[in-house]
Order: structure tokens, then sequence, then C-alpha cells
């Protein structure tokens, strides 16, 4: 890991309307290019990490109440949504959220507004989504109500890629997706990290398929991160075995 991470998250604790503790205690820091994994079974609190780093909570009447993020030297809690995807901090957090009546293409022209760029770079950067994800292409003019769940999931992975994004942050790429799809996603995913050193950040309950592609795990446990270690030493532990792969 680097010597600066990109992310960083110290001693952090939330609360939803004032009541619900989701988080108790997270530390967790992402280096750049690197891909870490945060796992843990339903409830543990991986959504709300993800939203806290985009500063999202207050939109749902939750709380940072302890703890800080710094993304770049950002102090997220103070910085506004908007300004932490234009400083690369891009977030694929409602599941596979399109914009169900538009097409596909228009879907990803939207991801591309944000940044003030002209209709030639946003017809470039166009392009080089289609190249990432070819299946879209025959798909471009189709709605994206009526096309497939996995190609649902990379209209939506498309959009963000469209902010140019560094730090790409991801709830569960895999939920509800035949294995196929996931691993076509994921070596998508892979891909634009060995390539272009985008760096990222992904929830996922699949935990098998997580710790094949990430360098580096936490694990969260009842609101805490509880675990820390590469992929590998997180795979050869009994207890992850037993609990999360299944493998006991
Ligand atoms: P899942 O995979 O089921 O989404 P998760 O690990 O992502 O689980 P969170 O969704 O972050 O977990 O939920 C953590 C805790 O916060 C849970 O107890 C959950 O019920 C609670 N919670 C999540 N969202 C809200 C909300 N909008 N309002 C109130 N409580 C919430």
């Amino acid at each position: 890991m680097t010597a600066t991470p990109l992310l960083r998250v110290e001693g952090l604790e939330a609360r939803y309307g004032g009541a619900v503790r989701a988080l108790v205690g997270v530390d967790l820091t992402v280096g750049a290019g690197e891909i870490v994994a945060l796992v843990g079974s339903n409830g543990a609190g991986k959504t709300t990490v993800l939203k806290a780093v985009s500063n999202l909570l207050p939109a749902e009447r939750g709380q940072v109440t302890a703890g800080r993020i710094v993304y770049d030297g950002l102090d997220v809690a103070r910085t506004p949504t908007d300004a932490l995807v234009r400083a690369g901090l891009v977030g694929v957090l409602e599941g596979r959220h399109c914009f169900r009546a538009l097409s596909v293409e228009e879907n990803l022209v939207t991801g591309g507004l944000g940044r003030g760029s002209g209709r030639a770079a946003i017809r470039a950067d166009l392009d080089r989504i289609f190249s990432v994800f070819p299946r879209l292409v025959e798909k471009r003019r189709a709605l994206a109500g009526l096309i497939s769940g996995g190609e649902q999931q990379m209209v939506a992975i498309g959009r963000a890629l469209m902010g140019r994004p560094r730090l790409l942050v991801l709830d569960e790429p895999s939920m509800g997706l035949a294995p196929k799809i996931v691993a076509e996603i994921f070596s998508t995913l892979a891909r634009l990290n060995r390539d272009e050193r985008l760096t990222l950040l992904l929830a996922e309950q699949n935990v098998t398929v997580a710790l094949r592609h990430a360098d580096r795990a936490v694990v969260l446990e009842n609101g805490r991160s509880v675990l820390e270690g590469t992929a590998a030493e997180l795979r050869a532990r009994d207890d992850v075995r037993a609990f999360y792969l299944g493998l006991g």
C-alpha cells in the first residue's frame, strides 16, 4: 500500500434518524491503485460506510457521529457530493440504478454532464465506455428499463466511469446477477484497475468473488471493522473460510 492513502477512514461512527447505530468503529484505508473489498453479512454496515464515504448519509436522515473520512486531502463530511465527484470520487450506490425511460446511450451521457466537458469530450468518453463494455454497443438505443440486469449494472458502472473517477465506490456489483455476468463485470473492473490505475472500494456479500479480485479486504461485523488483510491472508484464515466462504 502507498504511504499516503487516497482514502482514509478513521474511527467512523454513524447513526440513522438519531436512533439506529449503524456504525460503531470503522477504520480502513484505500491506497491509490488498490482494489479494496468491504465484506460482511447482511446489515453489517457496508452500504452505510460507502454512503458516508460519498457524503450521502445526510440525504438518508443519517449522520456521521464520530471519526473522520479524508479523500485526497479533502474532509469528506465538509465536502458536497458534487465537489467529491469533481475531485474523482464517484459512487455506484443504488444497486444498478438507471434512468429506465432513457436509452443506454442517454444514461451514459448523463454521467459526463457534471464535469462541464464539451460535446466532443463526452463523445470520446462514450466511445471509450462502449469499448470497455462492448455488450452495450448493440443496446445503445434500447431503453435502460428493458435490458437485462447485468447490462443495467454495466450501464450504471459506465455512467460512473463517464465522470472519470480516480476512486470508484461500488455497492454489491454482483447482487442478483448470474455468475457468468459477475465474472465479466469483475474482470472488466480488474482490467480498468490494472491498465488505468482506477482505484476501487467495493462492498460485496459474495466474499469468494471479492477475495478473488481484491488486493485487500476489510471485514465488517455489527458496524465495526474487525479484520483487515490481503486477500490471500483472509482466504487462508480458518474463521473467514468457515464463516464467509462456507469452507469450514
Ligand atoms: P446489506 O447488505 O443488507 O445492505 P449492509 O452491510 O450494507 O447490509 P447497511 O445497509 O449499511 O448494512 O445497514 C447497517 C444498519 O443500518 C442495519 O442495521 C440497517 O438496518 C440500518 N440502516 C440502513 N439504512 C438505514 C436507513 N436508511 N434508516 C435506518 N436504518 C438504516
